[in-house]
């Protein structure tokens, strides 16, 4: 091949492509990342970020609540204002979406603005029409939310119109059991409206321990949450003043508005990659070897785009490894030894490694559970109760999963994987003095498997 202009052209700037355009260019590389929409991608423009504002946001009514017990006075009931917290939102994702684009130009990648699709191999068409010349593509344009296959559905709302909605919602019904359904089930529920969720199976997080599954549906429903399991939907009705939510058994919900949250596919429709010779999946996802090379050798992906676990965290673990790999000369795989992950639901849940089911399909396994009231609820009065479970292997005390369902559980997961990664056994666990007085000591002093 003739001189190219560029080494790298990525197309799609979430967290992926960010973190990969940015280290192929700090090598010299010259790297062009063309974005449709804005640099941050879903994480960080209407995914993890926003929606972890709004849990805050929402956390406060009970919060409010939980301050009397402690001798406060509110003067009036708080009054909360949509409109508001919006606009604070749009503030925080403006500033980091600009932070985004300086970091790409700090590092010497040139950002073009527009939808990319593959032309050929070696060339990238930009919406405008012009084709930019590569030695590599990296595809990395994430996934976007699936809708039900029912009559009506094109009224649903996605995660994407969720946050930035011109009116709060008084009476919401959400889709899905997964990690979107259950965490803006609470959103929604801590704001004021009223949630119901309904899901065609008989349990939330369905991948999940089912000591998380259950443990969160009973919290879930004593904050207002209106749980319908096994329910399928059939159909959506658009009246005068809503929706119409149509179930199998002639169940009828009326809402202001539903949001489908019934997971995401990836983005590959129309970007020419059948054309120029990648491989897809029966669900669309671009298929890579283990170091993200696709079939045709100079096209490469990483992120949501090539399925599996969709978190970004692993994303830019993958973007990273594929920058390292072909700008670096270090072949890099990601393999993670156990894979941490939080969902941000009311109460929040953290979890790590294998679930009981998991761990009892491979031998014989203890388990260690803690249900406790945490110290914050004595005098606050809320009745939550949080979730402790480790899963250990009878025959070498190795922790081979973690699960935690309470205040706090994101963060404390983050330091138990260390430990849980490292091969950590119960009695390396046991020996750690408790520090007092806190919930996470519960994770060192579970004495008896149950
Ligand atoms: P994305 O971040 O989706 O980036 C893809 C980019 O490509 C987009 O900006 C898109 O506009 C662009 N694009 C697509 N096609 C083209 C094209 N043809 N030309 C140019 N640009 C294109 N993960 C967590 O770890 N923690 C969380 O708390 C969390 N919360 C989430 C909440 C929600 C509501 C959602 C939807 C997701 C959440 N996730 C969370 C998942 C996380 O956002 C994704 O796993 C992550 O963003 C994937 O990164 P990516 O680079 O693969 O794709
Ligand atoms: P999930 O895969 O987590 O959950 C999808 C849910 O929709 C499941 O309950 C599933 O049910 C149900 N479902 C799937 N297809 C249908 C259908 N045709 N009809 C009815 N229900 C259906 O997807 P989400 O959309 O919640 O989120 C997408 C991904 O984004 C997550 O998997 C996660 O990786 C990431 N994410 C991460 C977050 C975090 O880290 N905190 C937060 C938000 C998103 P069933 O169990 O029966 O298959």
């Amino acid at each position: 091949m003739t001189q190219s202009p560029y080494d790298l052209v990525v197309i799609g700037g979430g967290s992926g492509g960010v973190r990969a355009a940015r280290m192929a260019a700090q090598t010299g590389a010259k790297v062009a990342l063309a974005e449709e929409s804005r640099v941050g991608g879903t994480c960080v423009i209407r995914g993890c970020v926003p929606k972890k504002l709004y849990v805050y946001a929402s956390g406060f009514s009970e919060s409010f609540h939980d301050a009397e017990g402690f001798g406060w006075s509110l003067p009036a009931a708080p009054v909360f204002d949509w409109g508001k917290l919006v606009a604070a939102k749009n503030r925080e994702i403006d500033r980091l979406e600009g932070i985004y684009g300086a970091n790409l130009k700090a590092a010497g990648v040139e950002t073009i603005p527009q939808r990319a699709t593959v032309a050929d191999p070696h060339r990238v068409r930009l919406a405008d029409g012009s084709l930019l010349e590569t030695r590599h593509i990296l595809i990395a344009t994430g996934a976007r939310p699936s809708l039900p296959p029912v009559p009506g559905a094109e009224h649903c709302l996605i995660s994407d119109d969720v946050f930035d909605l011109s009116e709060f919602p008084k009476r919401l019904l959400i889709l899905g059991a997964g990690y979107i359904a259950v965490e803006f089930a609470g959103v929604f529920n801590g704001l004021g409206a009223e949630v119901a969720l309904a899901h065609r199976g008989p349990n939330l997080l369905r991948t999940f321990d089912s000591d998380l599954q259950t443990h969160l549906a009973e919290e879930m429903t004593k904050k207002g949450v209106d749980l319908r399991l096994n329910a399928a939907l059939e159909r959506i009705e658009k009246t005068s003043s809503g929706l119409r939510a149509h179930f199998a058994g002639g169940e009828v919900l009326e809402v202001d508005a539903i949001l489908a949250a019934i997971g995401r596919a990836p983005n590959t429709a129309g970007l020419g990659l059948e054309a120029a010779g990648v491989e897809l999946n029966a669900k669309g996802a671009v298929q890579t070897d283990e170091y993200f090379q696709t079939r045709i050798p100079s096209i490469f992906a990483v992120g949501d785009v090539i399925g599996g676990v969709a978190l970004t965290p692993l994303a830019i673990r993958q973007g990273a490894a594929f920058a390292r790999t072909v700008f670096e000369g270090v072949r890099t795989k990601v393999e993670l030894s156990a894979l941490p992950t939080a969902v941000f639901s009311q109460p929040e849940i953290g979890t790590v490694g294998l679930t009981e089911a998991q761990a009892r399909a491979l031998g014989e396994t203890e388990i260690y559970r803690a249900k406790f009231r945490a110290m914050f609820h004595t005098l606050g009065g809320r009745d939550e109760r949080t979730l402790m479970k480790l899963v250990v292997s009878k025959s070498d005390q190795k922790v081979l999963g973690a699960h935690l369902c309470g205040h706090g559980a994101a963060e404390m997961i983050q330091t138990l994987a260390v430990a849980v990664g490292m091969g950590a056994r119960k009695e390396d666990l046991d020996r750690v003095l408790a520090v007092h007085p806190s919930s996470a000591e519960e994770l060192v002093l579970m004495s008896k498997p149950v």
